[in-house]
């Protein structure tokens, strides 16, 4: 990624180029065919919105379309095809969406590029049809507690506000049949990466840490780059919040010349335009004039954990910048329920302590559970490894964990990282076998830790499912 497509006052953006959002011009070039592949939530939400634009529309997916998807999209009359993709029928688009779950490398990708069809993301199609505020929030963890925090405070404040992305119901749907003013949204790097004339108003950028390398050829760097993505077509009108005590971050920003107004977050040092936190209080001016900073007590804070501080930060800066109330901001940081599957307290059985962070699919995010973990851990890990550097939980690991219970297909990587660090590293390959066997592992005062900094999809549908298998087995314990 270069300066140019991110923010540089001498090359126009796109935004600039256009002058709106909404881009008549570019409509017409892409044609009216509009093929969108993978008919998930976000691939039938596209559907909809573009038949609701006057395209035609036909959807492919190369596996199952499920029931309820296949019903939404006959009775909207739109055509559609599974377990295939037919080249005649998608290469004759004016323009195509793709899943983000669909990698460049596929086949019918290749083809879409070699015949230069542009191929976008539902996110980059339904801002077209949009002028409601943007609020994008990106980085490696964090992503989806600091969208629902954020919709938690603005909704609270009374906004007209939509919470979509890589959550809930697609940004696509909702701007097909809701009206909404605001929007929070959740990106991922996958749908950075096929986001082009898109334009945040509000972006927020937590953290880089390494994960879903063996999309981006294991390089770090095009990694970074891709979240970086989420400042391009940014001007001086438009906010960008980013953690600076993030080494690719700062790394990032050296090569990048930014037009928006900037709030950086840390718990290192303090920031006077910004937010930061010390060991009680967190602290947030923006230095507008006529507003008040905003501080609170840690021990307040509905979300725990060093790295929710972050996140607290981060939807904090946000809500300043709406100009939003500090009592509501305040309450709002207060009474915030945290999302399944992260840090969730499952159980206490003959006083050992069950926690599910299913969620935890990379090795940074399982670094702050056990960060925030007292000691004598038996910790549950594993799974699909995409590429992982077990490297950083090795002091944790020696300080906290009395035993890992792998769940896994191959656990191969995770007895060579720590053979040396814990006494007792078992194989299981179910989840109701994992908590049985940690279980016993287990003493009194101890906890049962599920961070598997892994994918879940060699042994479960998903992350959801992992934790929920694993909170059935704690259940019938
Ligand atoms: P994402 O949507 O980016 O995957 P989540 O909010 O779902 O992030 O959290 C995923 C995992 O990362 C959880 O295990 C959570 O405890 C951990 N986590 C949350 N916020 C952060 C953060 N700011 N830095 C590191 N890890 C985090």
């Amino acid at each position: 990624m270069t300066e140019d497509n991110i923010t540089s006052s001498t090359t126009p953006t796109p935004m600039e180029r256009t002058g709106v959002r909404l881009a008549p011009s570019l409509l017409e070039k892409v044609g009216s065919r509009l093929v969108i592949l993978g008919a998930g939530e976000s691939g039938t939400g596209a559907a909809l919105l573009a038949l609701k634009q006057g395209y035609e529309v036909f959807v492919s997916d190369a596996g199952p379309i499920s029931n309820s998807y296949k019903a939404e999209l006959e009775a909207a009359g739109i055509k559609y095809e599974e377990n295939q993709h037919t080249a005649e029928l998608i290469l004759n688009a004016g323009e195509v969406i793709k899943s983000p779950g669909i990698a460049v490398k596929a086949a019918i990708i290749q083809s879409l590029l070699e015949k230069k069809i542009a191929v976008i993301s539902e996110i980059e199609f339904a801002a077209r049809f949009t002028d409601a505020k943007l609020i994008c929030i990106t980085g490696s963890n964090g992503k989806s507690t600091t969208t629902m925090l954020t919709y938690h405070i603005l909704k609270n404040a009374g906004l007209n506000v939509g919470l979509a992305g890589n959550i809930g119901k697609s940004f696509a749907r909702q701007v097909a049949q809701k009206n909404f003013d605001h929007y929070v949204l959740e990106i991922s790097s996958f749908m950075l990466d096929n986001m082009y004339d898109f334009k945040a108003d509000i972006a927020v950028l937590l953290n880089i840490t390494p994960d879903h390398l063996d999309r981006y050829d294991y390089q770090m760097s095009n990694y970074r780059d891709s979240k970086f993505r989420i400042l391009q077509n940014q001007t001086e009108q438009d906010v960008f919040i980013y953690c600076t005590d993030d080494k690719e971050i700062s790394e990032g920003l050296k090569s990048r010349r930014l037009l928006s107004q900037s709030y950086p977050f840390s718990i290192v040092s303090p920031i006077k335009i910004g937010a930061y936190s010390d060991p009680t209080q967190i602290h947030i001016n923006l230095n507008h004039t006529n507003q008040q900073p905003f501080n609170m007590s840690i021990t307040e804070l509905a979300l725990q954990g060093k790295h929710n501080l972050y996140n607290s930060m981060a939807s904090g800066i946000i809500a300043k910048v709406l100009e939003l109330r500090n009592e509501t901001i305040r309450e709002s940081m207060g009474s915030f329920k945290n999302i399944e599957h992260r840090l969730e307290h499952v159980a206490r059985i003959s006083g050992i302590e069950f926690i599910n962070d299913s969620k935890a699919t990379n090795v940074n995010s399982t670094w702050y559970a056990l960060e925030s973990m007292p000691s004598q851990v038996v910790l549950i890990l594993g799974g699909v490894d995409k590429g992982n550097d077990y490297e950083m939980l090795r002091d944790l690991v020696k300080n906290k964990v009395k035993s890992i219970v792998c769940l896994g297909k191959d656990n191969k990587r995770i007895h060579d990282a720590f053979t040396d660090d814990v006494d007792v590293i078992v194989n299981t390959f179910s989840a109701r076998e994992a908590v049985e066997i940690a279980y016993h592992l287990a003493k009194k005062g101890d906890t049962v830790l599920l961070s598997p900094a892994c994918a879940s999809f060699d042994l479960f549908k998903n992350y959801e499912d992992r934790g929920n298998q694993f909170k059935q087995a704690v259940k019938e314990l």
